[in-house]
């Protein structure tokens, strides 16, 4: 397991926070878990696989309703750069940019709760409980933005310019209350669904390479991380435009 983050727990965070269980995942008091496989999670290396896959016993219910700030990030250009350079340098594009999303989000306490090819969901505020959650979310984008564009510049200089060109990535952040739980009986990790999620994802797929766009709802619980214009937005399945804050 790789370790990113700086602030690393010696107990799971998540099932404290939820349940005020101390599980060790990390020094010795860790070995006897580990034994009986319970380890670091690899959607938080600050929690563990009980709160990943034991959704119901933590919660001692199906789903719960939460308060929560989610985050979409993709490559922009992905589809069109997959057609100009090898399947090795893919790959290895791939890889940078999950590691960098990674990085920047376990840095503010969140999960990465999906991975979709070139792309990813993260979840603030659950399991860690984080009061301010949407500046948490927001400044992960910005560490995202900040790492993958470091990222993308080192590998244009080694691959020549036009790799970078039209190639950046997109993300969307949106705060609201969103179902959390296990929604599948053959897959037991948990996930976030609900009209906040199904925003997010809409709000991403209009980000422009570089682009961060921010919901009204997550803009107005972090004011201070959030300048510059807004866009009107009109999105698939949503009747009325929607205000976006663009930080790019
Ligand atoms: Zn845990």
């Amino acid at each position: 397991m790789v370790s990113a983050v700086s602030n690393e727990a010696r107990i799971c965070r998540g099932c404290w926070d939820q349940m005020h269980m101390p599980v060790p995942i990390r020094g010795p008091l860790a070995l006897p878990f580990r034994a009986v496989g319970i380890t670091q999670s690899k959607m938080n290396p600050n929690i563990c696989t009980i709160c990943e896959r034991s959704f119901r016993y933590v919660k001692k219910e199906r789903h719960i309703s939460a308060s929560a700030s989610i985050l979409f990030a993709d490559i922009r250009g992905f589809t069109q750069l997959s057609e100009r350079v090898s399947p090795i340098l893919l790959s290895e594009i791939i890889s940078l940019f999950h590691d960098d999303c990674a990085k920047a989000i376990w840095a503010h306490d969140g999960i990465v709760n999906k991975q979709m090819g070139d792309g990813l969901m993260a979840i603030f505020n659950f399991p860690i409980k984080t009061e301010r959650h949407a500046a948490a979310a927001i400044s992960a984008a910005r560490e995202i933005q900040r790492r993958c564009a470091a990222a993308l510049q080192e590998l244009a200089q080694r691959h020549g310019e036009q790799l970078a060109q039209g190639i950046g990535v997109g993300i969307g952040v949106h705060t609201g209350q969103v179902e959390i739980g296990e929604f599948s009986t053959l897959r037991s990790d948990f996930t976030a669904i609900g009209g906040t999620v199904n925003l997010t994802a809409r709000l991403e797929s209009q980000a422009g390479p570089g682009e961060i766009l921010v919901s009204a709802e997550a803009a107005a619980a972090a004011p201070e991380f959030v300048t510059g214009a807004t866009r009107m937005l009109t999105l698939k399945g949503i009747e009325n435009p929607v205000p976006a804050h663009i930080l790019s």
